[in-house]
């Protein structure tokens, strides 16, 4: 857990000036910064825990509340809320199956929901997790192994992130830009495929034992 965070990490910070650009154009320019701070804290405090031999869900707990605390924003927020829901989802446990994975992202979507409200249609983030969580149970469906689940629905959560370009806001800071926003992606929904993406390479790198342990 500690290794995909890092790669979180890894993303974002190879992405936070596009974010904030984005973001600037009908919001307030932080969300690269934002999605920084906040994935630069879950990281520290995931290395930390891991090196305290904490268990699974304590250690994504830490690194959930760090992310909120430390990123400030709604986007902060929402991450933080997110991951520690995922880490109730997935206790502490010897090992997980992909219906874990699938339970787990299944949690950290609907804790985002509910602390959110935003419905698909109202581009954010949202507009790119719920179409990834649904991809990701339908591989589940069909005995995919978890690899291959985790890119196809990293792929779904990029092009629908790129699809939010068409929409106007419904929600957040964007709101009252939103002819601004109109051509635009969502900068949420774009950084959220993006770490999604960065999360199935790591895994994948974890199976081929480049040295990184989950
Ligand atoms: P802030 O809006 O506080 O400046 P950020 O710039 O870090 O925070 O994040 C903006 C992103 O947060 C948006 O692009 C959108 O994807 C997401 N967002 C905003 N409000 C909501 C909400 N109610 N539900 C889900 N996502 C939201
Ligand atoms: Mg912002």
């Amino acid at each position: 857990a500690a290794a995909l965070l890092e790669a979180v990490r890894a993303v974002v910070v190879e992405h936070e000036e596009e974010l904030g650009r984005m973001d600037a154009i009908a919001g307030d320019g932080d969300h690269g910064i934002g999605m920084r701070r906040g994935a630069d804290a879950a990281a520290d405090a995931a290395a930390a825990a891991a090196e305290a031999s904490a268990g699974v869900d304590r250690l994504l707990i830490q690194a959930g509340e760090a992310w909120a605390e430390k990123a400030g924003g709604t986007s902060g927020a929402l991450w933080g809320s997110g991951l520690i829901a995922l880490a109730h989802s997935l206790g502490n446990r010897e090992s997980y199956n992909a219906d874990d994975a699938l339970a787990a992202v299944t949690a950290f979507s609907q804790a985002i929901t509910d602390l959110g409200k935003a419905v698909p249609g109202d581009k954010t983030m949202v507009d790119a997790l719920l179409p990834y969580v649904a991809v990701f149970s339908e591989h589940n469906h069909t005995g995919a192994p978890l690899e291959q689940t985790l890119s196809a629905a990293a792929d779904e959560a990029k092009s629908a992130a790129q699809a939010t370009a068409e929409l106007s806001p419904k929600k957040g800071r964007a709101r009252p830009l939103a002819e601004k926003s109109i051509g635009h992606p969502d900068p949420g929904a774009v950084s959220f495929g993006l770490i999604a993406e960065g999360v199935a390479r790591a895994y994948q790198e974890v199976l081929n034992g480049n040295g990184v342990k989950a």
